[in-house]
This record gives C-alpha cells, sequence and structure tokens, in this order.
C-alpha cells in the first residue's frame, strides 16, 4: 500500500502564495514511487494550482465541499464543480465539526457525494480530550466512523481513506499535547475491527489511514511505524517548506 502525506493548509496563504509555495515544493520533491503527496489549499487556488502542479509529483485535495451538486445553496462549492480539479477531499475534520457544526449525517452525505463524483474523500474522526478522558473514545471513534460511512458500500470503501486526527493532538487545540504511538496503535487497531465486523478482512486491511495531530519532522518517523498507519495528515508543519519535505522524507525512507 502507498503512504500518504497530506498537507492541509488550512485557512492559511492568498492565492499568490500558495502558488509561490507549490512552486517551491514542485522543485524540492522528486516523483517518489509508493509515497502519495497531497495538499490541500484554500478553495480559490484550486482551480490555478491544477494547472501548476505537476501530477507525477503530488495531487491536489479540496478542504472541503458541499454534499448536493447543484442548485440553491449560497456560498457552497460541490464535488461535481471540483471534479477534474482535485482527487482528494478532506471530510469531517474536526474544526468543521467542532466549529462549524457538522455532524455525521451531514459528513456522511459529503462522502457518498465525494464518491459520486470520483473523488478520494479523507474522512477524519477523533476524539476530543474531554471525551478521552470520560472514557468515550471508542464510541466516539465508532460513531464517527460507522457514521460517515453509511451507505458506502464495499466496493466504494476501496475509494476511501479514514484520518483518525485526535482533537487534543491538533497543534492549534489548546493545551494541545502529542498523541504516543502506543495510544494510536490503540485507535488505529479499533478501527480497522471496525470496519473489519461491517465490511469483512480483506477491506479493513487494504483500507488506508493516516494519523494526524501535530506531526513534525522529529515524530513522523515514529508515527509511519505504528502498526497500521499508513501515512500522515500534516497541519502546521505543512506551511513550512522545510519540514513539509522533511516528513516527505522521512516517509520515503521508512517505506524503503
Ligand atoms: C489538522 O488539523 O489536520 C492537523 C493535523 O493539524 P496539526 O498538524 O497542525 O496538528
Amino acid at each position: 500500500m502507498k503512504t500518504y502525506i497530506v498537507g492541509n493548509w488550512k485557512l492559511n496563504f492568498t492565492v499568490g502564495e500558495s502558488s509561490i509555495y507549490l512552486h517551491k515544493l514542485l522543485k524540492k520533491v522528486p516523483i517518489i514511487r509508493d509515497v502519495e503527496v497531497v495538499v490541500a489549499p484554500t478553495a480559490l487556488a484550486l482551480q490555478p494550482l491544477s494547472l501548476q502542479i505537476d501530477r507525477h509529483k503530488m495531487k491536489l485535495a479540496a478542504q472541503n465541499a458541499f454534499y448536493r451538486d447543484y442548485g440553491a445553496f449560497t456560498g457552497e462549492i460541490s464535488f461535481e464543480q471540483l471534479r477534474g480539479l482535485v482527487d482528494y477531499c478532506i471530510i469531517g475534520h474536526s474544526e468543521r465539526r467542532h466549529i462549524l457544526g457538522e455532524d455525521d449525517k451531514m459528513i456522511q452525505k459529503k462522502v457518498a457525494a465525494a464518491i459520486r463524483n470520483k473523488i478520494t474523500p479523507i474522512l477524519c474522526i477523533g476524539e476530543t480530550e474531554s471525551e478521552r478522558s470520560f472514557g468515550e473514545t471508542a464510541d466516539v471513534i465508532r460513531d464517527q466512523l460507522i457514521g460517515g460511512l453509511t451507505d458506502v458500500s464495499e466496493e466504494d470503501l476501496g475509494k476511501v481513506i479514514i484520518a483518525y486526527e485526535p482533537v487534543w493532538a491538533i497543534s492549534s487545540t489548546k493545551a494541545s499535547k502529542p498523541a504516543t504511538p502506543d495510544e494510536i496503535a490503540e485507535v488505529v487497531k479499533l478501527i480497522r475491527e471496525t470496519l473489519k465486523e461491517t465490511y469483512g478482512a480483506k477491506v479493513a486491511e487494504e483500507t488506508p489511514v493516516l494519523f494526524g495531530g501535530s506531526v513534525n519532522p522529529s515524530n513522523a518517523g515514529a508515527y509511519l511505524t505504528v502498526p497500521g498507519v499508513n501515512g500522515l495528515l500534516v497541519g502546521g508543519a505543512s506551511l513550512i517548506l522545510g519540514e513539509f519535505t522533511d516528513i516527505i522524507d522521512i516517509a520515503k525512507r521508512v517505506k524503503s
């Protein structure tokens, strides 16, 4: 299976800055077989960057999209409009769940819309600090996973990526603290067990599961060797050229 390194730029970089950053990134990153590098810029930059990007080296992701293809939905962008521009879309990021009020029902519709439009959803799931402290991690993970994948067939699950992102480990969360490899391993195991119950062992094994939360060049190697982890979703460090390229380099080394 490929290793995925996904940079989520969030609400950072203007269109011009995004283009300059991508230009520098393309110069530094070679074509790496088995490591899929993906960047998720602001929606405004997707069109120009889709013309600039070298798809042999890296792919584009949207950070979000709406579940209906067209219609009276002021301010939204649909997966149909993104078709051809991006290969991936981040769905259900904790910032969208907790700041923008997205629930599992909406997230499930977005996952279905992405698949319908041939865009690979990167479905983010993860518990908050208080959910973990109340011993609710397993329930939250199962609910978000099953909730997000309702109506996804066994065949379509092959087109989905799961990202485990404990909210308490995300660098911008107040008092965030990095997760330990053991904490990650335990939840990734639970994710695969839950997938196995619904879709069977083969599909559960073949679904890429990424980890995200304060990833940087000093912990990327340890996180990438956690059993069952197939890549990293990187926020803050993906905005720093040297850090992001170091993480890509580490992924390449771990892979070989
Ligand atoms: C994220 O929010 O998806 C993320 C992983 O952020 P950071 O790497 O900054 O913790």
